[in-house]
């Protein structure tokens, strides 16, 4: 028997008292551990959290609570080598995807910290200044952002198990919510790990940080009015969340990133040959790569001019036929697994709907693995799909499949091309790639509405961008419309999820014993 993962909720350590779900690492299949969360006192975790962790965080200053998160960064960096170890064997990452998600916790936790900082030794947030609310300037509205009094539940997707965690934590604890995570089952020990290395560490308040593996059941119902939730994962489940009775009747407020359909642009000045199209060429593979295609954020729309659809086709195949699939500690592999053989059926299934409406220009779905049995892995290696008539393939426009899988979109001129970005119907990301400053800008600004982010691939760039798919803590993450709505990251800007805005109306001397800087 592996060992059964234990919880952390009501500030101790208790094991579910069911079976518990395995955990299997996708490339040799063998059994990791368990993670089982049945029988646990739900209420009593809920508020253990919501009225030790939360009022413990309130007691203490912004920069207070960066300091807390300076310190979470050092017991995660202590403890690296470990998170790269279970990433291997429970994610089936190789070495530069599990830096991905957990360098890139690390990173966004020590943005944080650093903004929090400069926040100061307060306790509520100055938003604007006061407004006087008459003729003379002695009644006035002071705007101010407070904490919210409640708890904030983390349901998380199974592909980020790190950063996942700490993109959302960092700003929590930095605003005062203590935090209750849900990681995706299937890779749940890594973090559940971090969690336990942090816990453990004494660094934070009892009640902060609380972690509960294996099933959702319950979680949703804990919620009362002033708690947030926020849902990463499919837009099914997504569904659920929204129309759960907290959401709808106790106003709990939601956050969702969910499926997105993101597309890469080429615009037409960026022929073959030109250092722009052959930046797009590189992003595509990239973004088709790295962690197998499974990033929310990963490019799965490519529209170029018809004129250069055949030589697009070409470039991108080339490139695609060089990559390695296999087994992640085989030093010659550039592409691992899929995080479980679910998720290859699901790829799969995804893949042959795709083909009903396109054809295949590069099939790596059958190619070699790299010390790993196609019986056993859940290896796949990237797929380009192609339809020339783009507005008739409904489907690329619909389906996410979560894997190495793109497909190649030809439009007729860059009205069209927003016109299909647009099919995707809010998309996290959309990159362009072209050398006419002025074309991209255009070309941006009408992408901006149906996009969480847009971005711009120019050759003077071309060292120095950080990637079509890489998240970053300064920039929006979050999507409308088919990419859930939400909206994470962009520097302090993720601190309002957790706040709530109130108009103080007094006098000026009363406004000015608020405490605001
Ligand atoms: P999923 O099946 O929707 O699961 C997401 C989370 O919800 C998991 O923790 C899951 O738990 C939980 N869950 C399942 N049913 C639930 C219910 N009825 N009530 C409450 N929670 C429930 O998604 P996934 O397969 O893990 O993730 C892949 C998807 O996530 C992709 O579509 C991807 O695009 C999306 N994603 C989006 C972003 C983003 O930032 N926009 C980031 C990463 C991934 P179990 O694991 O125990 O089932």
């Amino acid at each position: 028997m592996t060992e059964l993962l234990p919880n952390h909720v009501g500030g101790r350590w208790q094991t579910g008292s069911g079976a518990g779900v395995p955990l299997f690492d996708p490339v040799v299949g063998t059994e990791l551990a368990r993670v089982d969360a049945t029988g646990l006192d739900l209420p009593a975790a809920f508020d253990f959290a919501r009225d030790i962790g939360g009022a413990a965080l309130r007691a203490l200053s912004y920069c207070q609570r960066a300091g807390l998160l300076a310190a979470v960064v050092k017991v995660l960096q202590t403890h690296r080598d470990s998170y790269y170890e279970i990433a291997t064997a429970n994610s089936g990452t190789v070495r530069n995807d599990s830096a991905v998600d957990i360098d890139g916790a690390i990173f966004t936790l020590g943005q944080y910290a650093k903004w929090g900082d400069a926040l100061g030794d307060v306790h509520a947030l100055r938003d604007g200044d006061g407004v006087k609310l008459g003729k003379e300037p002695v009644f006035l509205s002071q705007h101010l952002q407070v904490p919210t009094r409640g708890v904030a539940l983390f349901i998380n997707a199974f592909n980020f198990p790190a950063w996942g965690l700490w993109e959302k934590a960092a700003p929590a604890l930095l605003s005062g919510v203590p935090v209750i995570v849900k990681p995706g089952t299937s890779t749940a020990w890594l973090t559940q790990r971090m969690v336990r290395d942090v816990v453990d560490a004494g660094v934070l308040p009892a009640g902060a940080l609380s972690v509960i593996c294996g099933s959702s059941n319950g979680l949703m119902d804990q919620l009362q009015p002033f708690d947030v939730v926020s849902f990463t994962g499919s837009a099914e489940t997504g569904a659920l969340i929204r129309s759960h009775a907290a959401v709808a009747h106790r106003s709990v407020r939601v956050n969702i990133e969910a499926d997105s359909l993101n597309s890469a642009v080429l615009l037409p000045d960026a022929t073959p040959g030109t250092d722009a199209f052959n930046l797009l060429v590189r992003e595509v593979v990239r973004e088709m790569t790295v962690k197998s295609g499974q990033k929310c954020t990963a490019i799965r729309r490519i529209l170029v001019p018809a004129t250069v659809y055949d030589a697009a086709a070409e470039a991108i195949s080339a490139k695609l036929r060089g990559v390695t699939v296999g087994n992640p500690r085989n030093e010659s592999v550039r592409m691992g697994s899929l995080v479980s053989r679910a998720q290859l059926n699901a790829v799969r299934e995804g893949l042959a709907a795709l083909q009903r409406q396109t054809t295949v220009l590069h099939n790596g779905s059958e190619q070699a693995l790299v010390d790993a049995d196609p019986a056993i892995a859940a290896c796949i290696g990237p797929v380009l799909l192609g339809a020339k008539d783009a507005d008739a393939a409904d489907s690329v426009h619909d389906i996410e499949v979560f894997g190495p899988v793109a497909t190649l979109l030809a439009y007729r001129d860059v009205d069209h091309a927003i016109a299909l970005a647009h099919r995707g119907q809010g998309s996290l990301v959309t990159s362009l790639y072209g050398s006419d400053d002025g074309a991209l800008a255009r070309t941006a600004v009408q992408l901006a509405a149906s996009h969480g982010r847009v971005h711009v691939v120019s050759p003077d760039v071309a060292q120095t961008h950080t990637g079509h798919g890489n998240v970053m803590p300064m920039s929006l993450h979050g999507g409308p419309g088919r990419a859930g709505g939400g909206a994470e990251l962009g520097g302090l800007r993720a601190l309002d999820f957790y706040h709530r805005r109130s108009a103080i109306q007094a006098s000026p001397a009363v406004l000015a014993g608020l405490g605001l800087h």
